[in-house]
């Protein structure tokens, strides 16, 4: 994700179109090894201001997960757009939130993961009417319903009764 900035760097304050599109290797994040699937997608905007770029741009990845409630495995697809500023690295500071470039080129890669992961969901579901497993048996409720929640509901039911029975008793 390398950009060439050589002739914004001469025209300050124009904006110059880019975009990048490729496979990604795999990232670990949060302990976890992160598999991406298909091409990705970057495109946008920098301009330099005489002193740094501010890069606008918008991303697509999809990556391998697996669903919250069935425990499936899928595929998650991201869509998000970040705005990031880029600064010739020898001026960079230690709390300044600037991204270090050198040269006359930009690499994108680090901007476009540390928001790919901003943007990353806790949980995935394979389908919003995923019905997921029984809690009981572990069977996935997709393929059709187990007999549990029948037994839970007499297993109540039963109970309920002899309430009701102890009542008469007394
Ligand atoms: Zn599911
Ligand atoms: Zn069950």
């Amino acid at each position: 994700m390398i950009v060439s900035v050589n002739e914004a760097l001469r025209r300050v304050g124009e904006p110059f179109p880019f975009q990048w599109e490729g496979e990604l290797k795999p990232q670990t994040y949060a302990g976890e090894t992160v598999t991406f699937v298909g091409t990705a997608k970057l495109a946008g905007t920098y301009v330099y201001d005489g002193k740094t770029f501010r890069v606008d741009a918008e991303a697509e990845a999809s990556y391998e997960t697996t669903c919250a409630r069935c425990g499936r495995p899928m595929v998650e697809t991201l869509s998000f757009s970040f705005s990031e500023r880029f600064v010739r690295s020898v001026f960079k500071t230690e709390d300044d939130e600037l991204y270090p470039y050198e040269g006359e080129k930009l690499d994108l890669t680090e901007a476009f993961f540390d928001n790919l992961f901003l943007e990353m969901p806790m949980t995935t579901v394979c389908s919003e009417s995923c019905k997921g497993l029984c809690p009981v048996c572990g069977a996935d409720l997709n393929q059709g319903q187990c007999s549990c929640l029948t037994q839970n509901i007499d297993a109540r039911f039963s109970a309920l009764e002899s309430l009701l029975n102890d009542h008469k008793e007394v």
